[in-house]
């Protein structure tokens, strides 16, 4: 039996496969774990990163190529350049890993994603975001032969890129409000199994969010592990809901409103403070969550502007209905300016704006 995932036929055997992908993790791991994969393999990395790998590791390597890009163009010329491998190797962040599982897809040979740090969680995700004429397209479905977190090399990435990778499982936070209610209003069924596994993963990341914070092993590991267990909620419920609600359409809002991209985790970390005070959900828990991982939130340090975020908040009602989002705290009543001022002047009174831009003379 197969279905469609992104228009590719997935089996029953690889959709099990991939939500229970292995992990395999330690301080230290990577040159032991590339020591198991089929050889000759190559690895795919970014030349920064690759400084960082150990020379035990290095040395396994029988070809590596530097990545830079995801476009369609691109990541074909990395398949057609690689040499005859019996696997390969992603050290590095989204794009790398992206094209490591084109490399797999193309050849049909096993994966092995090595996440250089913890910010997003395309080392787990199944899909490959490539960019087609300047617009991201998703292709193929691509499971890791093993997933390798080795929280040494993760460490070495800047601490706020992997800190903020909590981001994505805090909007668990807000994303079941939305999806308990959303299914009263004609939303997708509510699934309390897979909301409550969902909301274990939120208990635990507030449990490690000081290890987080110091980027410690083992908050590092947590995230790494917490992301495939999102991946594999996502893929049972069929929809992303689990972990995705009205704080990632405030977070895009805001992205289209100032032109900007954001370091996702923490414009997401944003929508989860203001979305649970629209909800009346607990916003003192996103924020404790949030300075104990030693995210910073705030408008000023993503340079959004008080007049911006007020534009994007109450434009966000139409934003969620235009792109077709689903059901959200943003569908329940219009939010007009002066609304939203008043939330400025009560239960947002510290969240602090980037400075107006100077009219250029
Ligand atoms: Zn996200």
């Amino acid at each position: 039996m197969t279905e469609l995932v992104h228009g590719v036929e997935v089996s029953r055997e690889l959709r099990e496969r991939a939500r229970n992908p292995p992990i395999r993790s330690g301080a230290g791991c990577l040159a032991a774990e590339l020591a198991r994969v089929p050889e000759p393999f190559a690895v795919l990395t970014q030349p920064e990163v690759w400084r960082s790998v150990p020379e035990a590791a290095r040395s396994r390597a029988a070809h590596v190529a530097f990545v830079h890009s995801l476009d369609r163009d691109a990541l074909d010329a990395t398949e057609r350049a690689l040499p005859r491998v019996a696997a390969v190797v992603g050290i590095g962040g989204g794009m790398v890993v992206d094209n490591a599982k084109w490399v797999a897809w193309r050849r049909a040979i096993p994966y092995f994603p090595v996440p250089s740090s913890v910010s997003v969680d395309a080392f787990v995700s199944n899909t490959i975001a490539a960019r087609e004429a300047s617009r991201v397209v998703y292709l193929g479905f691509v499971v890791p032969e093993v997933v390798i977190v080795d929280p040494t090399l993760i460490a070495t990435a800047p601490a706020r890129f992997n800190r903020a990778g909590v981001g994505d499982l805090l909007s668990i936070h807000t994303a079941l409000w939305d999806w308990e209610r959303g299914a009263a209003h004609g939303g997708a069924a509510f699934l309390p199994a897979i909301a409550a596994r969902s909301a274990r993963i939120l208990d635990r990341t507030d449990e490690l969010a000081s290890a987080i914070g110091r980027t410690e092993p083992e908050g590092l590991i947590h995230i790494a592990e917490a992301f495939a267990e999102v991946n594999s909620l996502i893929i049972d419920a069929g929809h992303s809901q689990p972990e995705e609600g009205s704080e990632h359409y405030l977070a895009y809002a805001l992205e289209e409103e100032t032109g900007k991209s954001f370091v996702h985790g923490e414009v997401v970390g944003l929508g989860v403070v203001v979305m649970a005070t629209l909800q009346g959900n607990r916003p003192e828990r996103a924020r404790s969550i949030l300075a104990r991982c030693q995210v910073d939130w705030q408008p000023r340090n993503l340079g959004i502007t008080r007049a911006a975020f007020v534009r994007a908040l109450s434009a966000l009602p139409s934003f969620a209905v235009r792109t077709r989002a689903p059901w959200s705290v943003a569908n329940q009543a219009p939010i007009p300016a002066d609304v939203v001022e008043e939330l400025l002047g009560g239960p947002l009174a510290d969240l602090e704006f980037a400075p107006p831009r100077a009219h250029p003379a």
